[in-house]
């Protein structure tokens, strides 16, 4: 029932801290994005006023409806058509890397495309029929047509008897095989007798195809997003880190940006293999980085820390759900997973992490023909897309200042900033949080640092920095502050 869940789901709060109750004020609109040379862009603060997380929830849930009928997998025409339908939506560039190149220790498979698979009885009907679900076919099939009986049939069917009305979702990339997947229902209505298989496939020497969008920013530095794309009708698992990571770059293209972004949408494990080893030269300039998928369930939300498990995407995602007000849980790194896997091997390294709802294989849906467009939601999809904004934000904004007057605290009352009878301090900023800046602003902590020091949501932080900034108390000019404490 889409119109059920849809709309249940509030936008992003602020936290329920003390310090924050003064966003009640109508302060909302003050900037609290900041650069050196002015003001500047991603900003969770604008976003909540501007913004609807759930509208765009309902554009990604639109472009997983549009995404799921198509068969993919990790090379063929089902990938590159999903490829192509995102370039509908961001100047996606295809790559086509051909089979048989060495990636590291492992080599670009054979390109496998399907036009149709069957199985019929002996009166001629498709008792197991591809054009009704492309999960019947154990995905990468190699191509078959005979005749045999239920018996031998059964060596080649798939089925969870757990859930008998289920097809599971199987795959054969590495092993050359064929089958069949369907429910228990199904097989259990199959009769002896004969059956004609066929598989219309084939497993030739072609391309594995991957897309790429780069975001340039001020900075040569880049986030990477990374997502798999490489699913066939499954929803959740990888539909909806698909759609999230397009939300997420069509609203950096309209934005100014501190770092440059790279957009990765691949087969998974061998896609990311790929791309890391074609692109060694580019994998210093990435500082952080997430790895998209099953976003979209009603779960609660979940990031897996990176290999590092301090890097700054961690302590952000870490900061963020703390604040968020919502159910969510850290997960520690483990090198089972998604493509986070190979961002986190040791030569690699990446300060990547994983950013999910439930994660994988802990709920019956996963690889399954119930990972459908019922399994998705929504307002589940804006959510995540509105925390995964908030994550890159306090990345665009986090930086180190110095107090320009360390020695006491200076004197706030007289420039406005501190409890003025009558009325409120400097429209929408916290005195705490002010007092916090100043005294941790030695030039080695950074707004990060403070926020997590004095658990105030980072981005009442960085609005009493903007303050402070305006008011020539903080700066970061370091040469500036002989006397600072450092
Ligand atoms: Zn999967």
């Amino acid at each position: 029932m889409r119109g059920a869940s849809a709309g249940t789901t509030q936008p992003l709060e602020s936290s329920g801290l003390p310090v924050n109750e003064l966003s009640s004020t109508g302060t909302k609109n003050i900037r609290t994005s900041f650069r050196e040379n002015g003001p500047i862009v991603l900003n969770v603060n604008e976003l909540e006023n501007g913004f609807d997380p759930l509208a765009e929830g309902q554009a990604m849930y639109r472009l997983i409806s549009q995404l799921y009928p198509i068969c993919r997998s990790i090379t063929g025409d089902g990938l590159r058509q999903t490829l192509r339908i995102l370039q509908a939506h961001i100047p996606l560039e295809l790559r086509e890397v051909p089979t048989g190149t060495r990636v590291f220790d492992w080599t670009v498979p054979k390109e496998w495309n399907i036009r149709d698979a069957y199985v019929k009885n002996s009166g001629g009907e498709r008792v197991i029929d591809f054009q009704k679900s492309n999960l019947h076919v154990v995905n990468y099939s190699v191509p078959v047509h005979e005749r045999l009986t239920l018996a031998a049939l059964k060596e080649h069917l798939f089925t969870l008897p757990a859930y008998p009305d289920w097809i599971p979702y199987r795959t054969s990339y590495y092993k050359e095989s064929w089958g069949f997947c369907l429910s228990e229902r199904q097989l259990s209505s199959l009769k002896d007798g004969e059956y004609e298989v066929c598989i219309d496939a084939t497993l030739e020497d072609g391309h594995l195809t991957y897309g790429e969008f780069f975001l340039q920013g001020e900075t040569r530095d880049e986030v990477l997003i990374s997502s798999h794309a490489c699913h066939p009708s499954l929803c959740n698992d990888n539909l909806s880190g698909v759609a999230l990571a397009v939300s997420i770059a069509r609203l950096l293209e309209s934005s100014s940006r501190r770092y440059s972004y790279r957009f990765l949408f691949i087969p998974g494990t061998i896609g990311a293999i790929t791309w890391l080893a074609r692109n060694e030269e580019k994998i210093p300039n990435i500082k952080h980085g997430l790895v998209l998928t099953g976003v979209g369930d009603a779960g609660p939300l979940h990031y897996k820390k990176s290999r590092k498990g301090t890097a700054e995407i961690d302590r952000v995602a870490a900061h963020v759900f703390q604040h968020s007000g919502k159910p969510c849980q850290l997960l520690g790194f483990s090198p089972y997973g998604y493509d986070e896997r190979q961002y986190c091997s040791p030569g690699i390294n990446l300060s990547v992490g994983r950013f999910s709802r439930t994660p994988h294989g802990t709920f019956p849906e996963y690889h399954t023909s119930a990972d459908n467009l019922d399994f998705v939601h929504p307002d589940k999809l804006g959510e995540a897309f509105a925390v995964c904004l908030e994550m890159l934000s306090i990345l665009e904004n986090n930086a180190t200042f110095v107090n320009l007057n360390p020695k006491c605290e200076p004197q706030l009352g007289k420039r406005g900033l501190y409890r003025m009878i009558g009325g409120q301090a400097h429209a929408g900023v916290s005195e705490m949080a002010m007092l916090w800046v100043l005294n941790q602003s030695d030039g080695k902590n950074s707004l990060l640092d403070i926020a997590e020091r004095s658990e105030i949501q980072f981005d009442v932080i960085q609005r009493a920095a903007h303050v402070l900034q305006e008011h020539h108390l903080l700066g970061k000019d370091f040469k500036s502050v002989p006397q600072a404490a450092r």
